[in-house]
């Protein structure tokens, strides 16, 4: 166990100490070197040298991401760009990237962290990890090859190249820890089976999930795929990148890095604290990073508390695995569902896919869902109507029963739905007017 880690283990009542004093020290700093937080703080009247507890926090207003998009590139950093040595930026999608900047400390600290992520899945200076993220301006791939190059395992940088060519590499180069979005696994595993290449010719024995939301059933799915344990593991880039919260190999819920990180989960309609174990959206404070301090950040990533302690030892507090976005969940005829209620479903229908998109619409002021699925490729009977007709309505009556409210099943032919080549991937595609 290194000195950082022992943080892991540290008492509760020690630990809150160490993260308010870590609290004040981000919140002076804020408010000194960003304009954003000293003006805002200044507006709504807060003195920040009253915030004396983890309690107090709850006192400052949330950080959104439309404030980072309106600060667009650099009007959050907290040092001068001369002292940044590393800029990451998220995909911008959605709109404006939002651009993050390190400090040489940043880099040190982050690498320790995710050092953490790997050795809570069991990765060691024994194992060959190949990294198959983008690494390009998203944070994932730099930041898991720093994390396990700090703990001495052998680093195969594989990202960009074919699913062919990331195969071939595993094969000969005996890679025994892959390192990916989960849907790219998944992809992995269907290649390997249309090559009907068995995985045991593999010697990968594990694999760190992370940057999408994935359920419990694709776990499965990858798990039977691969013959790997999967492990699933949590950052996003504002916050750090890969290094906030991970599973150990109890794998149950994911260990927060609370030393660097302060946790709260809100309801995100009242954006009231979630009771104790109720699920709620996640809210993040920096209390470590130099660079990019965020205070009381709402991720819209929704997940909860678990109570108890963990058998491995850590004593940090654990959150249940993500189960979704705030801005994922759809709702019909007043009925909440999520893409990982729909995911699971469609993955335990046999003949089809992992691989799936919903729409979502509106039909004369009604919403609409459409869950289009591909059939799989032990199922080469695309041109046969009867049949193909027969496994749509099999996915139609599970997802009839599975979520209680109207749906449309579609199939569609493999190949024809977008894959994840390494980074994000939506699966929701929302077409209702805003
Ligand atoms: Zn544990």
């Amino acid at each position: 166990m290194t000195e950082s880690d022992s943080y892991e283990r540290m008492e509760r009542e020690d630990l809150e100490q160490i993260q308010v004093e870590r609290l004040q020290a981000t919140l002076n700093r804020a408010c000194q070197n960003v304009a954003f937080y000293r003006d805002k703080y200044e507006r709504l009247g807060i003195d920040i040298s009253k915030v004396k507890s983890l309690a107090d926090l709850a006192a400052l207003p949330f950080t959104t991401k439309e404030d980072l998009r309106d600060n667009y590139p650099y009007g959050m950093f907290a040092v001068p760009l001369k002292d940044i040595v590393r800029i990451h930026s998220t995909s911008g999608t959605m709109g404006k990237p939002v651009v993050v900047g390190y400090t040489a400390g940043d880099i040190a600290i982050w690498t320790g962290l995710v050092a953490r992520v790997l050795r809570g899945a069991g990765v060691t200076e024994h194992d060959l990890a190949q990294i198959a993220f983008n690494y390009s301006m998203s944070s994932a791939g730099l930041g898991l090859h720093y994390g396990a190059e700090k703990i001495g395992a052998s680093v195969i940088p594989s990202s960009g190249e074919s699913v062919a060519k990331q195969v071939a590499v595993m094969r000969d180069y005996k890679t025994t820890v892959l390192i990916g979005t989960p849907s790219y696994a998944l992809h992995i595993a269907s290649y390997l089976r249309e090559m009907k290449i068995h995985p045991d010719e593999l010697r990968l024995r594990a694999g760190l999930f992370g940057a999408e939301s994935w359920s419990e059933a694709m776990r499965d799915e990858i798990e039977a795929g691969l013959h790997i344990k999967a492990y699933d593991n949590y950052g996003l880039t504002e916050l750090i990148g890969p290094g906030v919260a991970f599973e150990c190999l109890e794998r149950d819920g994911l260990h927060v890095n609370e030393d660097h990180f302060i946790m709260e989960i809100v309801d995100p309609g009242t954006l009231e604290p979630a009771r104790p174990g109720e699920e709620g959206e996640l809210v993040f404070t920096t209390i470590t990073k130099q660079g990019f301090p965020l205070i009381r950040y709402r991720t819209g990533d929704l997940s909860s508390l678990l109570p108890g302690d963990c058998p491995c030892g850590r004593k940090t507090a654990r959150m249940k695995r993500v189960a979704g976005r705030v801005d994922d969940v759809i709702i019909i005829d007043g009925v909440n569902v999520s893409p990982s209620q729909i995911e699971e479903i469609v993955l335990k229908v046999e003949g089809l896919d992992p691989n799936y998109r919903i729409i979502v619409d509106r039909e004369k002021g009604v919403d609409t869902i459409e869950v289009q699925a591909e059939i799989s490729g032990d199922f080469p009977f695309f041109d046969e109507g009867a049949k193909v007709n027969a496994l749509c309505r099999r996915l139609q009556a599970s997802l009839d029963e599975g979520l209680g409210i109207r749906t449309k099943a579609n199939l569609v032919e493999r190949n024809t739905l977008e894959r994840s080549e390494g980074s994000k991937l939506r699966r929701v595609v929302d077409k209702r007017p805003k």
